[in-house]
């Protein structure tokens, strides 16, 4: 499967290359790639949960996992961020960077934290479900599974019906996967017509922080955590996890590529459902190690090019601020954007100032935008793979076998 999109995006970028704006019509394949994987997400999200919960066999065991899981998330994402923060000040990509030329975007308020925060209860979880409010449906999930738990013998038939319904969702993935060289194919051609590498040009000095930012992130950071702290192959990890990174790539969304996400942790990486359909669903959501690493560069380059000194306090507050702001960041493309304006206000930042950034970083905002989307969901593997050690929910034969499937227990 994975030759085959790698096949794709090349087809995609030649062709999308020849075509230019012509690749817009076929823009549409796309589309309907992603609605079909949009389609599978909210059912999986919420059966796959609760199969997991009951699976775990013990409520206690939960709290334990949600704090690792956590723990290790946020701790993570700071890492991320401070990669970014290190290498932009060292590379200083807006010193002598002009921006009068450029457009002011649109800025809209990102929701508050509080608000945020308050939304993850839902009053209806009908409601929740039908608006693919990620967090509600994941808290309902949850007290749902354990309401399974302690019922325990007379709640057997609703256990089995969502140990069924997740193997069926799993099956939808599969054969909407069998669509992705397709889908892929439409999306690169079309962002290599309309708004590719072109526009990178512009802006080589920032975009080559982020980038190697991302990759240092990616292949030292995870590479370390699987080799150092887990004693595994990072080379299988990261093979295991190639399906998943590519289709994140193409479609720019965490959200999108989750069911992917799912299939790559159970199949290839041995993380048993208990572990995957419980951690990963909310890291898709509040886990974006990529995202945070391209606000932290922006922020410091936007200080650089008006002549703003950083100091350490500067960059520990926009360290923390990337860090929580980004739990509220939609796993959609382009989201960070809106996350980007919250932060840059922290270092003193005016709201024109702010808008100038955003109106220069847009034109090419989307081919860094799969990047990040593809490091967000290997931070989300990486750290369910480490919870899944710690938490026995590990299957190392799978892991050492990667690419062979097996069935869900
Ligand atoms: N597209 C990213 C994601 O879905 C979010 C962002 O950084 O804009 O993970």
């Amino acid at each position: 499967m994975w030759k085959r999109i790698v096949l794709a995006l090349i087809l995609g970028v030649i062709v999308g290359a020849f075509w230019g704006e012509g690749a817009q019509s076929i823009r549409w394949i796309g589309d309907l790639f992603i609605r079909l994987i949009q389609m599978v997400v909210v059912p999986l999200i919420f059966i796959t949960i609760v199969a997991g919960i009951v699976a775990m066999g013990d409520p206690q065991k939960l709290g334990s996992l949600g704090i690792k899981t956590l723990a290790i998330y946020m701790g993570t994402t700071l890492v991320a961020i401070i990669v970014g923060l290190t290498l932009a000040a060292i590379i200083q990509p807006g010193v002598g960077v002009d921006l009068s030329a450029a457009t002011p975007g649109e800025l809209q308020a990102p929701i508050p934290i509080g608000e945020r925060m308050m939304s993850i209860v839902p009053t209806n979880p009908v409601a929740a479900l039908a608006e693919g409010n990620v967090l509600a449906i994941i808290f309902f999930a949850v007290i749902f599974g354990m309401g399974i738990l302690v019922v325990g013998k007379n709640a057997q038939p609703m256990a089995d019906i969502m140990d069924a319904g997740a193997e069926v969702m799993l099956k939808l993935t599969h054969w909407v996967m069998e669509f992705a060289p397709f889908g892929v194919f439409a999306l690169i051609a079309w962002v290599a017509g309309t708004q590719g590498v072109a526009a990178l040009l512009d802006v080589v000095a920032l975009a080559a922080t982020v980038i190697l930012a991302l990759v240092f992130h990616t292949v030292v950071v995870h590479s370390s955590i699987m080799k150092f702290v887990l004693g595994l192959s990072p080379v299988k990890f990261f093979k295991g996890a190639k399906n998943a990174m590519l289709v994140a790539f193409s479609t720019s969304s965490s959200m999108a590529t989750l069911p992917v996400t799912l299939t790559a942790a159970e199949e290839n990486l041995g993380i048993r459902p208990a572990v995957a359909s419980t951690v990963l669903p909310l890291g898709a959501t509040i886990n974006m190690d990529g995202s945070a690493i391209y606000v932290g560069v922006v922020s410091v380059f936007a200080a650089q090019v008006f002549g703003v000194d950083l100091s350490l306090i500067d960059y520990l507050l926009v360290a923390a601020t990337t860090t929580m702001v980004s739990i509220g960041t939609a796993a959609v493309p382009g989201a960070s954007v809106f996350l980007m304006a919250a932060v840059m206000g922290t270092i003193g930042l005016s709201p024109e100032q702010i808008a100038v950034v955003v109106g220069f970083v847009l034109p090419f905002d989307r081919p860094l935008d799969m990047l990040r989307t593809s490091v967000n969901i290997t931070g989300d593997l990486s750290v369910a793979t480490t919870v899944a050690n710690w938490e026995n929910e590990f299957d190392r034969e799978v892991f050492d076998s990667t690419g062979k499937s097996r069935q869900r227990s």
